[in-house]
């Protein structure tokens, strides 16, 4: 049934083709659905009467009944503020006007009740309310004002065609009284009486003009339930679908494994490493193609731990991939991995897109007979002629720089069985965020850092104070370290943040002229590059003056100062990611951040986060608090988190017991058929969500 709900908006009393247009051009409102989804973002209560001795200069606003006495104007002509005293039996008030003063001041009548409603402030021991809402009390106001006034979001052009908030509570009141009013029930009854729910035909109407406060709260609780809990029925479906088309391939018992466990692992692993490695390893038996996410945070040891899976499949006679976000990444994970590679006598190669037309040629057959045990590469493994003879495992490093069509891309490099898929992120995400966003991945954590870490010394300077950190550059410098200077690059493109990097650049070579620099930055060819970072990495240069190019990956155990440039700018993943360039070796490390004197109240506190804490779960869930989860991670084009009233940093215990529910059911009835679920069975065929699928493919 396509129902009411699916009826055109200009079929609404009141709205004629122009508001309609106007409506769907602002506000994206095209039908009633859309209308009813529009909710308040506050309200105005009023649902209650303050008397004057009761008002609390905190409130946000108070509504009083009360008497006009003494209206007065006072000041000159220019500067003209019309007064006026309210009084109730328990004291009085100041009403204030600054403008439209004459008009007020005909309308205001002495001696005649009146409604006041207004944010009071205090004025030299005074109460008073600038530009009160105010009307005369009548015995039908009196009453009638007892309630919550919704407050909507509109646009300044439709405020110009009187489309403002009042306007659009009257459509939604039109919409709710009339007769054909009804929303299509999406929750079944035992789902809604396991969590006490309202049903959504009462939410909705509630949402908008709720009773009281309680009768608000029980609408937003239902509604938050639904976008919750929708978006968790949905993955573990999915989830159940994917098992049985996807089936994995079934790694042997390995004895490389144990050979590189007792005679070349250069330290031991971490008790994270050990669970990380376990989890995997029952994924590489289970029969089923492995989807899962490793969040370490930066220098938790993300790279061994995958490389010992890697052996898991080579052992079996696969092979295994290892991509990578940049050049520079592979070069580094390359030298990493081979020469263990070269103590077990394995195959390793690096493919980039700087590699030689004559070793790209001889490596490509190596893969495809099967010769070679390990590819590591950037986005150049992706294109066609990269093709394997038996692709067991690939791993990808820092998932998030990769696009999704991408990974799907690698995801097809077998012809018969998908690989096992083990991507790497350093980006932690908060529970709650991972839940809804990688719902269809698996989550293995790694949760602490190698023993012997000295946790990295952040401080926050002022742009005054740039002697002072010349003066410890200098020290750390003297001291055989290496420090990193890192500027802002928002655009790839923009001329002005080149400009700010070069000063920087001459500034620090004037201050430094016996000290040897690198410059890094992305205008910069792959091969200058790299022949700067090697530089660095080998010790020749002791500064490296550069962009962002440098945050992800990065290893120089001897770099111990990470300073960076304009602070403000960053976000907070990006600060903590460049953060951990440093801190890797013995050394005290250090991370100063840069920043000037004025800089606005999230900047503040995402510096203050970064001062407080280096713990980057902490900082992930500091991040989605400030940020709000549609700017996380570019998840704002998925529609994804398109979420109206659930907010991800204060629902968690909600989501939570939502996904547990929707855990069940699916377990219970993977294709919910079940009469039971009819409901939410109907919905969810009806609104195919635009998730994010990261593990299939299409
Ligand atoms: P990330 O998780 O950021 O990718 P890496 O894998 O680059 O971290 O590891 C950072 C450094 O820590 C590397 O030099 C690595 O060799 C070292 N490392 C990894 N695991 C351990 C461990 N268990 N004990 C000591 N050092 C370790
Ligand atoms: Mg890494």
């Amino acid at each position: 049934m396509s129902g009411f709900m699916d009826t055109k908006i200009e079929f609404l009393k009141g709205v004629g083709p122009t508001k309609a247009k106007q409506l769907k051009e602002e506000l994206g409102i095209l039908t009633f659905a859309d209308l009813i989804y529009h909710f308040p973002f506050r309200y105005e209560d009023r649902s209650q009467f303050h008397t004057i001795n009761q008002i609390d200069i905190n409130a946000e606003n108070v509504q009083i009944k009360g008497l006009i006495d003494r209206v007065e104007t006072v000041g000159t002509a220019k500067k003209q503020r019309l007064t006026a005293i309210l009084k109730d039996s328990t004291g009085h008030i100041e009403l204030v006007w600054f403008k439209g003063v004459k008009w007020m001041k005909s309308k205001l009548k002495p001696g005649v009740p009146y409604i006041v409603y207004g944010k009071p402030s205090l004025f030299q021991t005074k109460f008073s309310i600038s530009h009160p809402e105010i009307e005369v009390l009548t015995p039908s106001n009196e009453t009638g004002k007892k309630t919550m006034i919704p407050v909507y979001a509109t646009t300044e052009k439709l405020k110009r065609k009187f489309v403002d908030s009042k306007a659009i509570a009257k459509l939604q009141l039109e919409l709710i009284k009339s007769k054909g009013f009804n929303v299509i029930e999406t929750v079944d009854e035992i789902v809604r009486k396991e969590f006490g729910l309202v049903d959504l035909n009462t939410a909705l109407r509630s949402i908008h003009f709720p009773t009281d406060i309680q009768a608000k709260n029980q609408a937003l609780e239902r509604l938050k339930f639904d976008e919750l809990f929708f978006i968790q029925l949905k993955i573990f479906r999915e989830k159940s679908d994917q098992k049985e088309v996807h089936k994995g391939i079934i790694f042997q018992k390995s004895h490389l494994v144990h050979e590189f466990y007792e005679n070349h692992i250069p330290f031991e692993l971490t008790k994270s490493q050990k669970q990380v490695i376990k989890e995997i390893y029952t994924d590489l038996h289970s029969g089923y193609q492995m989807n899962r996410l490793l969040q370490g945070d930066v220098g938790s040891g993300k790279t061994i731990t995958a490389f010992v899976c890697m052996l898991i499949a080579i052992g079996s006679g696969f092979q295994t991939t290892i991509m990578a976000p940049t050049e520079i990444l592979a070069i580094q994970h390359f030298q990493g991995l081979a020469e263990y590679c070269h103590k077990l006598g394995l195959n390793i190669r690096l493919i980039t897109g700087s590699t030689k037309k004559s070793s790209r040629k001889k490596y490509l057959e190596e893969l495809a007979s099967g010769e070679m045990n390990i590819l590591v590469g950037t986005h150049a493994l992706i294109e066609n002629d990269v093709q394997f003879n038996r692709l067991g495992l690939a791993v990808i490093d820092e998932q998030h720089r990769f696009g999704v069509a991408q990974r799907a891309k690698l995801w097809q490099k077998n012809k018969h069985v998908y690989p096992h898929v083990l991507v790497m992120t350093a980006t932690p995400i908060p529970r709650t965020l991972a839940m809804t966003l990688y719902g269809d991945l698996e989550v293995s954590t790694i949760r602490e850092l190698p023993k012997g870490r000295k946790p990295i010394k952040t401080s926050h300077l002022y742009d005054s104070s740039r002697l002072k950190l010349f003066g410890f550059i200098q020290r750390e410098v003297d001291l055989g370290r290496q420090v990193y200077i890192v500027y802002p690059l928002i655009e790839e493109s923009s001329t002005l943040d080149y400009k700010d990097l070069m000063d920087g650049y001459e500034s620090i070579a004037r201050a430094f002229p016996r000290v040897p620099l690198s410059i890094l930055h992305g205008r910069m060819k792959a091969k200058d590059k790299d022949y700067e970072m090697d530089r660095f990495a080998r010790g020749e240069t002791k500064i490296m003056v550069a962009t962002t190019v440098i945050e992800v990956g990065i290893n120089v155990p001897n770099a111990s100062v990470m300073v960076i440039e304009n602070a403000e700018r960053f976000g907070l993943s990006q600060l903590h990611q460049l953060r951990g360039r440093v801190g890797r070796g013995a050394d005290q490390s250090y991370c100063i951040l840069m920043a000037k004197n004025k800089i606005s109240k999230e900047a503040r506190a995402r510096i203050g986060c970064m001062v407080a804490t280096t713990d980057g779960f902490e900082i992930a869930e500091k991040d989605l608090e400030l940020r709000g989860p549609g700017d996380l991670m570019g998840t704002q084009q998925s529609g994804l988190l398109d979420l109206k009233v659930a907010d991800l940093t204060t629902d968690g215990e909600l989501l939570k017991r939502a996904r547990s529910m929707a855990e069940s059911i699916i377990e219970k009835d993977p294709e919910l058929s079940n009469p039971e679920y009819s409901r939410m069975s109907r919905h969810l065929k009806k609104n195919q969500m635009a998730t994010l699928k990261w593990s299939t493919i299409s």
